[in-house]
């Protein structure tokens, strides 16, 4: 991007251990096919990310670490809290079911306040208000709606015309964005990091496909079943971008959250899919820590497993099927993750070996034994074994984010 460097203390990230055979990452037999009925509140900035922001006590950007220090705070209460999936928003006026297929958008305004759905300033159908992230999140929830109806046949993400609500302008300075199991949510950003979370239309779409998920496979959000969670949603947030600008595979991005960094920040994006460990590589927030290989599968407690880290190997594999396949990324690498996180085969503790077997299995229904191998090679080349036995690397490398940095 060319821009200055932020200046600033070094810190570690997050509580991640060195120590793997000490920390072990245990996705499955914590949790159950009952959390289909509870979802965690999934946010674009991952922890370990503010946290780095949070700790710039003084100087230029003592006001970006407090914008920090206030969204962890407000983030900690999703980690105590379930929000009920299939429970529709209580505001009443903002859920209304679609019928027949039908796009039914409305967007609120929380005016800086921390409230839902706050005052509706658009509905479906409504002209542009000239406020930009008023008519971002409508233009996003609309690609996004067209990405699934159009080319998976899905009425919403709840696959029932569930009505797509968001609220903008949330909190004062809120770092964040995230689906809260009913609804989207988007602050305004710090102003010195992060601008407004409604300028990335793959942040919008990794939103919402934590509901499609949601309502499907119900992925559970810690360790590997996280990290395919996470990984789910990055790929059908850059689909969400790609189908809108009706670009290639070979002409895309392949970045998730591009635009969301000011021009202080040294990097482009929150992450990349075609090159894990590349979106960012800055003073102050450090280098971007997502592996894109088994071999780097990085054990740690924190961000319940390392969820928006390792989500780099799953997510460099669909990169490879794409390229593989070539031609527009939903049509055919799309169709296939589709088809495994919804044919209802999928488990919700899968781990990324029993993922990639869906994921195998789909390409030889949809399409042919060639597609197949496309598939099972893309997953050998990021050191997952499709089908396998659950891969427990229990001498995993950690990588230390700072070197190199
Ligand atoms: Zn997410």
């Amino acid at each position: 991007m060319g821009s200055r460097r932020l200046s600033g203390p070094r810190a570690k990230i997050g509580t991640m251990s060195k120590h793997p055979s000490q920390d072990p990452v245990r996705p499955a037999e914590q949790h159950t096919r009952d959390q289909r009925t509870s979802a965690s509140v999934c946010a674009i900035v991952p922890p370990y990310l503010l946290e780095r922001l949070a700790l710039l006590d003084t100087g230029r950007l003592a006001p970006a670490a407090h914008a920090a220090r206030g969204t962890l705070a407000h983030d900690a209460g999703f980690r105590a809290t379930a929000f009920p999936w299939t429970e529709p928003s209580t505001t009443g006026q903002t859920a209304l079911p679609s019928a027949g297929g039908t796009l039914v958008r409305t967007i609120g305004d929380a005016a800086s306040a921390e409230v839902l759905p706050g005052k509706i300033v658009r509905r479906e159908g409504d002209a542009p208000t000239g406020d930009p992230a008023t008519d971002e999140a409508y233009d996003g929830l609309g690609a996004t709606y067209r990405l699934f109806a159009e080319v998976y046949g899905r009425n919403s993400i709840d696959g029932s015309g569930l009505g797509l609500d968001a609220t903008v302008h949330y909190g004062h300075e809120y770092d964040n964005a995230f689906w809260d199991g009913a609804q989207m949510v988007f602050g305004d950003g710090d102003g010195e990091v992060f601008g407004r979370f409604t300028r990335s239309v793959s942040v919008i779409g990794h939103e919402l496909t934590h509901g499609v998920t949601q309502f499907t496979a119900g992925l559970a959000y810690q360790g590997q079943s996280g990290a395919l969670n996470e990984s789910v949603s990055d790929v059908f947030g850059v689909l969400v971008e790609q189908y809108q600008a009706g670009q290639s595979t070979a002409a895309a991005s392949w970045l998730i959250g591009q635009g969301l960094f000011t021009a202080e920040v040294q990097g482009e994006a929150l992450r990349s899919m075609k090159a894990p460990g590349t979106a960012y590589d800055d003073d102050v927030l450090g280098k971007d820590p997502q592996p894109a290989h088994m071999d780097d599968y990085v054990q740690t407690d924190a961000d319940n497993g390392g969820v928006h880290i390792n989500s780099g190997i799953p997510n460099k594999a669909f990169y490879l099927v794409a390229a593989g396949l070539g031609g527009n990324a939903w049509e055919r690498a799309g169709a296939i993750w589709y088809r495994a996180l919804t044919d209802g085969e999928l488990p919700a503790t899968a781990d990324f070996a029993t993922f990639a077997g869906r994921t195998v299995a789909a390409a030889t229904d949809l399409f042919d034994t060639t597609a197949a191998e496309v598939v099972s090679g893309a997953w050998t080349q990021v050191g997952v074994t499709p089908g396998g036995a659950p891969d427990v690397r229990t001498a995993a490398a950690w990588v230390d984010p700072d070197v190199n940095s």
